[in-house]
């Protein structure tokens, strides 16, 4: 196995934080140091030659040990990949990836498939209806929309156009928080221990819509630390508002600023 590219480098402060809060330390042989550096290198497997990327978080002693053995400097910062910038340059399309329209055709005796579309292209995450055979079609559609609130957050927003040829159903569609109704509505966050020992924050525009989940860790934690660690894991273009507190659980509210994230 031939190894190169080896480098070593200094997490950010909110890297050894949530380190520090997943109980993630060194596991260099026996150490449980603190993980404050990253080491790397890239390395081929098998016949066919795959390369591999090996990252592993390491104490500041075996990130210097590391260096020292592979003649390279421990750097303050993770150095710029080609690879790094196009992991990023995917996550901000996937952001722009917003459902457009959604289909609705009947599959089968009493199934129904909803498909969405957006960027010209199908979203992954089709869904499905089980409905009684002799349901009214109204209440089909009625039952696409609670579902795709339900999965996806994301609401119709003109109308059903009913394609008598092919037998589907087509509306448009946008991400909830996306249209007049919800923008800027503020979302609902509760912070609470889960009963594996994680802390999370659950945020939801609506009971309607989809929660989403935060992981906040699960080492070391408390309701003060999980409060300090929500706008560490959330997106700057989120505000939160003031905490209450309900013995071991908190909650605020959340509003989205489009303006903040395109600064
Ligand atoms: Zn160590």
């Amino acid at each position: 196995m031939s190894s190169w590219g080896h480098v070593a480098w200094r997490l950010t402060d909110a890297e050894i934080d949530h380190d520090d809060r997943w109980g993630m330390r060194c596991r260099t042989g026996k150490c449980t140091g603190a993980a404050e550096y990253a080491t790397q290198y890239r390395y081929t497997t098998g016949r066919r030659g795959n390369t591999s990327t090996s990252t592993r978080h390491a104490c500041g002693k075996h990130a210097k040990a590391f260096a020292a053995k592979n003649h390279i400097e421990v750097t303050e910062s993770r150095p710029e990949s080609p690879a790094r910038r196009g992991v990023i340059a995917a996550a901000a399309a996937a952001w722009t990836d917003l459902p457009e329209s959604v289909r609705v055709e009947r599959y089968g005796r009493s199934g129904w498939c909803l498909t969405m579309r957006g960027g010209g292209a199908l979203i992954s995450g089709t869904g499905w209806l089980t409905l009684p055979h002799h349901t009214p079609y109204e209440a089909v559609l009625t039952a696409a929309e609670a579902e795709l609130a339900r999965r996806f957050s994301v609401v119709v927003t003109g109308p059903w156009h009913l394609d008598a040829v092919r037998g589907t159903t087509q509306a448009p569609t946008a991400q909830a928080s996306a249209v007049d109704a919800w923008a800027g509505k503020p979302w609902q966050v509760t912070v609470a221990e889960d009963d594996h020992g994680v802390w999370e924050a659950h945020m939801v525009l609506d009971p309607r819509f989809r929660a989403d989940a935060w992981p906040l860790g699960n080492t070391g934690m408390n309701l003060d630390r999980a409060i300090r660690t929500v706008p560490v894991v959330l997106p700057p273009a989120w505000t939160l508002g003031e905490w209450t507190r309900h013995g071991n659980r908190a909650t605020t509210t959340a509003t989205f600023t489009r303006e903040k994230n395109a600064a």
